[in-house]
C-alpha cells in the first residue's frame, strides 16, 4: 500500500510544488518509508526522491521546489513491498530514455520474468522494485510505434498482480495516464482548470469535492480540467459518474469509517488476499528450514505472540515436531545455556522495530548462530537486518494502535508455511492439500460475509454487556490463541479486565469468579475439542455465567446452551476449522471496537499504549 498523487493544470496562479507536497502528505497514512516527485517542464522530467518520512525529505531536498513553469507533476509516498526503503527504490521510476515516469501502488507478481526479459533486451534497472518494469515495458511499446495511451494499455496487459499507476511522458506535457486493477485510484476535477489523481480522496479534498472513482480494469487520460475514461480490456471509451464528496478530510482519510481500527478490520479481506500472494518459493524456503531443524522456537510479543500460538499449532500439525513458544522478552533468560546449534527461531513482529524481539534474535544469533526466520509487515525494518529469511505479510500500514489486519495476515502466513510443509512431506493426499488451499483462499469471502451481516448483532451484544467490567474468553485447542487475542483487544481498546484462558484450565481457579450474569465468551469451532468444550460451557452456565459463543453457521449444540451466538459463515469441516483463528477474529475485534465506543474511549488511541514498543 502506498499513496499516489498527481496534478495536471492550466492555471498559472498556483504553486504546483506546494499543491503536490500537501496532496502527498495527506496520503502519508498509507505509507511513509520514502517519497518522490516528478515534474514535467520544457520536455524534461525533474525527479526528486529519497527515503524517510515526507517532512524529513522535504527538509533535506525541498521536494516542493520544482520548475516554475511546470503544469504536471506526480508524487508517491511508499510502503515498500519489493526492495528495501531506500532512495533508489523510491518512486517515481523511469525508463532507459528518462522520458517515461511511473508511480505505482500494488504488487506486480510476474516482475521477475518481465525484468529478465527486459534485461535480455538491454534495459537497465536502477532499483529492486517490481514497479520499475512498467516504464520499461511502456518504452518498448512506444518504440514499436504505438501512441502513449496504447503503449500504456499494452504494457499493462503484460502484468499480473495489482496496480494503481500514474504515468507521464516528457513529450506529452498535456496528459497523465492512470489505470487501476485491485489498488484504489480516484480522480478529482475542477472542470476546465485542473485534474488530480490520487490513491484516496483526502489528497485533493481541500482543492475539489468533485471526483470520479475508478474501478478495476479502467484507464483514464487526464488533461487540465478534463478526463476521459476507457475500459482497459476492450480499450473502448466509457462514461463515469461525477460525484460530490461531502466528507470532512479527517473522515475521508479513514475512508468514511469513524476510526482507523474499524477501517482496518474492514481491510482484512484485502490484506489477506495480498498475503495469499506470498510466493510459493519463499514459503518453501521457510518450510525446508523448519523440516531440517532440530529445535524450533517461535517468539513474539503481544498480538504477534498470539499469532505465534495459533501458527505453531497449525505448523506442528504437519511438521511432526514440537515448536516451543517463548515470549521474546523471555527468550534469552529461558534459552541461555541450552540453545542448541541446529535451532531455528521464527520471529514475528508487526513493525519489525520492537526492541525486545530485535535484542532476542541478536542474542540468539550470537550465542549459537541459529537460523532466524522472520515474519513482519514492514520491509527493511530493523528486525529484517538480523534475520536469515524474511516474509513480509503485505497487510499495508496499520494506523490503529490495536493490531487487527496484521494479526490475521501473520496467522495466515504461518498457515501458508504449514501447508507448504504438508506438501513437501506428502503426509496428506493431494486432494486434501487442495481442500486446505480452498479453505485458505475462502477466508476473505467468509470475513466479508460476516462483516456485511453481523455488525448490528455485535452492537446489540455490546449494549447489553456494557456495564460489566470483567470477562472470560475461553476455548480449547487452537482456539485458545483466539480467546487470548480476542480478549486482548477488549482489554486494549475498551479497558475491560479479561482473562483469555483454556476452558479446561479455567476450572482450576478462574471459575471461582463466576456469578449470575458474568459474561463468558466461548470460541467454539466444531473441531476435535468441541464435545469437551460443550461440557465446559455447561459448567459455566450452571454457575450463572452469561454465555456468548462464537460458532459456525450450522452449530446446534453450543447454540442451545448459549444466551447468544455470533455465527461465522463458514463450513463445519476440519479444513476451515484449522484456520478459524483468522475467520473468527473479526467478530472479537468488532466486539472490542464497539465496546470502546460504548465506554467513550477512542479505539485508535488506547490508554498507555503505543503502536511500536521500543523500550524494555
Ligand atoms: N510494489 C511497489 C514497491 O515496492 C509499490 C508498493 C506499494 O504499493 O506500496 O515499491
Amino acid at each position: 500500500m502506498c499513496g499516489i498523487f498527481g496534478i495536471i493544470t492550466n492555471q498559472d496562479n498556483i504553486s504546483l510544488g506546494k499543491v503536490v507536497l500537501e496532496g502527498i502528505k495527506r496520503l502519508e497514512y498509507r505509507g511513509y518509508d520514502s517519497c518522490g516527485i516528478v515534474a514535467l517542464s520544457n520536455s524534461e522530467l525533474h525527479v526528486k526522491k529519497d527515503s524517510g518520512k515526507i517532512d524529513e525529505i522535504q527538509k533535506k531536498i525541498n521536494l516542493a521546489d520544482i520548475p516554475n513553469n511546470s503544469k504536471l507533476a506526480l508524487a508517491h509516498t511508499r510502503w515498500a513491498t519489493h526492495g528495501a526503503p531506500t532512495r533508489k527504490n523510491s518512486h517515481p521510476h523511469l525508463d532507459c530514455s528518462n522520458k517515461i515516469a511511473v508511480v505505482h501502488n500494488g504488487i506486480i507478481e510476474n516482475f521477475l520474468e518481465l525484468r529478465k526479459m527486459l534485461t535480455e533486451k538491454g534495459h537497465l534497472f536502477e532499483s529492486d522494485t517490481d514497479t520499475e518494469v512498467i516504464p520499461h515495458l511502456i518504452e518498448i511499446k512506444m518504440k514499436e510505434g504505438l501512441n502513449f495511451k496504447d503503449s500504456v494499455v499494452e504494457a499493462l496487459k503484460l502484468l499480473t498482480g495489482a496496480y494503481a499507476v500514474a504515468v507521464c511522458h516528457a513529450d506529452y506535457p498535456d496528459s497523465i495516464i492512470v489505470a487501476r486493477k485491485e489498488s484504489p485510484l480516484v480522480i478529482g476535477i475542477i472542470e476546465g482548470k485542473s485534474t488530480y489523481c490520487a490513491s484516496d480522496i483526502p489528497a485533493f479534498l481541500p482543492l475539489t469535492r468533485k471526483c470520479y472513482i475508478m474501478d478495476d480494469d479502467e484507464l483514464a487520460i487526464l488533461k487540465a480540467g478534463e478526463v476521459e475514461f476507457f475500459d482497459l480490456i476492450s480499450n473502448e471509451r466509457i462514461e463515469k459518474e461525477l460525484r460530490t464528496i461531502e466528507w470532512s478530510i479527517d473522515a475521508a482519510e479513514k475512508g468514511g469509517y469513524e476510526h482507523f481500527m474499524l477501517k482496518e478490520i474492514y481491510e482484512e479481506p484485502i490484506a489477506i488476499r495480498n498475503t495469499l500472494k506470498i510466493s510459493e518459493e519463499l514459503l518453501r524456503v521457510f518450510a525446508n528450514i523448519l523440516l531440517s531443524a532440530e529445535n524450533i522456537y517461535i517468539t513474539a510479543a503481544g498480538t504477534s505472540y498470539h499469532a505465534a500460538l495459533a501458527g505453531k499449532f497449525i505448523i506442528s500439525k504437519f511438521l511432526g515436531k514440537h515448536i516451543q513458544d517463548i515470549e521474546c522478552s523471555e527468550l534469552e533468560t529461558q534459552l541461555k545455556g541450552n540453545l542448541q546449534k541446529n535451532s531455528v527461531i521464527i520471529a514475528i513482529s508487526q513493525s519489525g522495530e520492537t526492541i525486545d524481539i530485535i535484542e532476542a534474535i541478536k542474542w540468539a544469533k550470537k550465542a549459537k548462530s541459529v537460523k532466524i526466520l522472520t515474519i513482519t509487515n514492514v520491509v527493511g525494518s530493523s528486525i529484517t537486518r538480523s534475520s536469515d529469511h524474511v516474509i513480509v505479510t503485505n497487510a499495508g500500514p496499520e494506523i490503529g494502535v490495536a493490531a487487527t489486519k496484521t494479526y490475521s495476515t501473520q496467522v495466515l502466513t504461518l498457515a501458508l508455511i504449514a501447508v507448504s510443509i504438508a506438501k513437501i512431506r506428502k503426509i496428506i493426499s493431494d486432494e486434501e492439500i487442495i481442500k486446505y488451499y480452498e479453505a485458505l483462499t475462502g477466508i476473505p469471502n467468509i470475513i466479508e460475509k460476516f462483516l456485511e451481516k453481523n455488525v448490528d448483532l455485535i452492537k446489540y451484544i455490546v449494549n447489553n454487556l456494557e456495564k460489566n467490567m470483567n470477562y472470560f474468553f475461553l476455548a480449547r485447542g487452537i482456539s485458545i490463541a483466539t480467546a487470548k487475542e480476542g480478549g486482548l483487544k477488549l482489554k486494549e481498546v475498551a479497558c475491560r479486565f479479561i482473562e483469555g484462558y483454556s476452558a479446561a484450565s479455567a476450572k482450576h481457579g478462574p471459575i471461582s469468579l463466576v456469578r449470575e450474569g458474568f459474561p463468558i465468551i466461548f470460541i467454539a469451532p466444531p473441531d476435535e475439542t468441541y464435545n469437551r468444550l460443550v461440557g465446559n460451557v455447561m459448567e459455566f452456565k450452571s454457575r450463572g455465567g452469561r454465555i456468548i459463543s462464537v460458532v459456525v453457521e450450522s452449530d446446534e449444540k453450543i447454540t442451545k446452551l448459549s444466551d447468544i451466538t455470533i455465527r461465522i459463515p463458514q463450513p463445519a469441516d476440519k479444513y476451515y476449522n484449522l484456520f478459524s483463528p483468522i475467520t473468527f477474529m473479526p467478530a472479537l475485534q468488532l466486539l472490542a471496537y464497539y465496546s470502546a465506543l460504548a465506554h467513550d474511549l477512542d479505539p485508535d488511541k488506547p490508554l498507555n499504549l503505543s503502536k511500536t514498543v521500543t523500550v524494555h
